[in-house]
């Protein structure tokens, strides 16, 4: 692998400074800022403002005052849609900008930021549409004298929650649902990639969102996260991040009884037989482990191979994986780019020595690779991994394939729903009765038949079990930002109650 060199591309490249969005004023943050150091180039790429808890109260504050004092909420749906269509074309019109600051402060290769973007604005517009179909019900059947109406009204104040490995794309899907819907936001982005949610803010600022209406604030989980979890003014929590913090989150949510919306992590089966069509499987499982350097919730880190398959079809993922371009984000040739820290390399190193020495052995890679400078790792794949092992159930979040195998379909079922998560799989087979029984039998949130990570705006997103509760995207996500009024309406004389007619 030839030595790293800072590229061409930042060459002349300086820092970029960003502020805070409180009640639609930009504002600095009182102590030093967050410096970002970019994981593929090894030079701080963006600053930010370290906020604190007062800032987080300073936005919810304001979000709590533009729901109630208007105008977004009361806005129809189509000047809500309206704005959310010009907020798309924004989007599109900055993607280069915004695909450069998420590849260089996450790492990830610029083809693939770039394409996030086009997804990006796709669920911009498919929640602009959303906007203007948002209704409730009616019920004409109660008898003469009873109308029944049910609203969908705007659940209120959201805190959106962030993690670091799809910067734009995750904000994307939840902000403009809860903005379809009528809801104020606070939103904070990652502290390892603000830069694009920042640039967001200028974009639906532009667009002509009210002040107060989406407010973003950055900072640490701790100082700036957990106050947007527990206080009193806000009415809803939407969080994508790791399980963990998911949990921690929702205890502190009980605290006031706040909805929650948790997507969180995964560790997602690919389960193939002998009869699947091995070629389209075995690209679809080089994309599925190394796509965002497996530091993906989606990541198809579990291979569940047939027994009578399971040598070769390893052998040839190997082969495979070992043309993968790994190097410079910025590379446009680049298909797997830099790990997110130098602390998250050792994690994911540390899962792959633990696994050699449970008896696991190093069918790829297995460790960092040495690029100049960053932090890299190498595809890596490991064989004999057995079901306990830590490895085949913990959530890896880098470029590490486990395969294990089974013989019988009862035994594939069995493995795959034996974790805690259960946020999607996928399943290899030329017969229509297999695909559909590890359909219909694996408990994930999204099962992909001879397929791989496919999505579109239309299709609900979100996971079983520990893997998160809600579902993202799909025709019912801005009713995830409402909450359910019935209006029950009397017509004509009321029967009275002391005095039976
Ligand atoms: P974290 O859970 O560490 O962080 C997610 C967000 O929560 C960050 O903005 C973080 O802030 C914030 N946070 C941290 N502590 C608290 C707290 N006490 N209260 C409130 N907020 C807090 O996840 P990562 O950022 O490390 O992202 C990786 C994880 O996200 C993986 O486990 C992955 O599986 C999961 N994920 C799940 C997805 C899904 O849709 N199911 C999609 C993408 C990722 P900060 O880090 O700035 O301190």
């Amino acid at each position: 692998m030839a030595a790293h060199v800072k590229p061409k591309a930042l060459e002349n490249f300086k820092a970029r400074d960003f502020r805070m969005l409180i009640d639609g004023i930009w504002t600095e943050g009182a102590g030093d800022p967050i410096e970002r150091i970019a994981p593929g180039h090894g030079i701080v790429v963006s600053r930010y403002p370290a906020g604190s808890k007062a800032d987080a109260e300073r936005a919810i504050a304001a979000a709590r005052k533009a729901f109630d004092d208007g105008p977004w909420p009361s806005m129809t749906g189509a000047e809500r849609s309206n704005i959310l269509l010009k907020a798309a074309d924004l989007i599109a019109a900055r993607a280069e900008e915004l695909a450069f600051l998420d590849c260089i402060e996450s790492g990830k290769p610029i083809s693939q930021a770039k394409g996030e973007l086009g997804g990006a604005v796709d669920i911009w517009r498919y929640a602009a549409a959303l906007a203007r179909d948002l209704h409730g019900e009616s019920y004409n059947t109660l008898g003469d004298g009873t109308l029944g109406v049910v609203l969908r009204e705007a659940i209120g104040v959201v805190s959106i929650i962030t993690p670091w490995n799809f910067p734009f794309l995750i904000v994307s899907q939840k902000l403009p649902f809860a903005l379809a819907a009528g809801c104020t936001t606070v939103v904070k982005p990652s502290e390892l990639t603000s830069g694009s949610t920042l640039v967001l803010g200028e974009i639906l600022i532009e667009a002509g969102v009210p002040a107060g209406v989406v407010n973003i604030v950055t900072g640490t989980g701790p100082e700036v996260g957990a106050p947007m979890t527990t206080h009193p003014d806000v009415d809803m929590v939407s969080f994508t991040g790791s399980t963990g913090v998911g949990r921690l989150t929702m205890a502190n949510a009980a605290q006031t009884l706040k909805k929650v919306s948790l997507e969180l992590g995964g560790k997602n089966p690919q389960i193939v037989f002998p009869d699947a069509d091995l070629d389209a499987f075995i690209d679809a499982a080089v994309f599925g482990a190394y796509f965002n350097a497996g530091e993906c919730c989606n990541a198809g880190s579990r291979l569940i191979l047939h027994k009578s398959i399971a040598a070769a079809v390893t052998a040839r993922i190997a082969e495979l994986a070992k043309k993968v371009k790994v190097g410079d984000p910025l590379d446009p040739a680049t298909q797997v780019g830099a790990i997110i820290t130098p602390q998250h390399l050792q994690k994911i190193g540390a899962y792959v020595e633990d696994a050699t020495k449970a008896g696991a052995s190093v069918a790829l890679g297995g460790a960092a690779l040495d690029l100049g400078l960053g932090q890299f790792m190498a595809p890596t794949i490991l064989s004999g991994v057995q079901p306990d092992m830590a490895v085949a159930r913990e959530e890896v979040f880098g470029p590490v394939l486990s395969v294990l195998t089974f013989e019988t379909t009862e035994e594939a079922i069995r493995i795959a729903n034996a974790i805690d998560y259960g946020l999607s799989a996928g399943v290899w087979s030329r017969d229509f009765d297999t695909c559909l029984t590890i359909g219909r039998k694996v408990r994930a949130g999204t099962v992909w038949m001879n397929t791989f990570m496919d999505g579109a705006s239309e299709l609900p997103f979100g996971g079983y079990r520990q893997s998160g509760l809600g579902r993202e995207l799909g025709r019912h996500a801005v009713e995830d930002y409402t909450e359910t009024k019935t209006l029950n309406m009397h017509i004509g004389a009321r029967t009275s109650w002391w005095m039976p007619r």
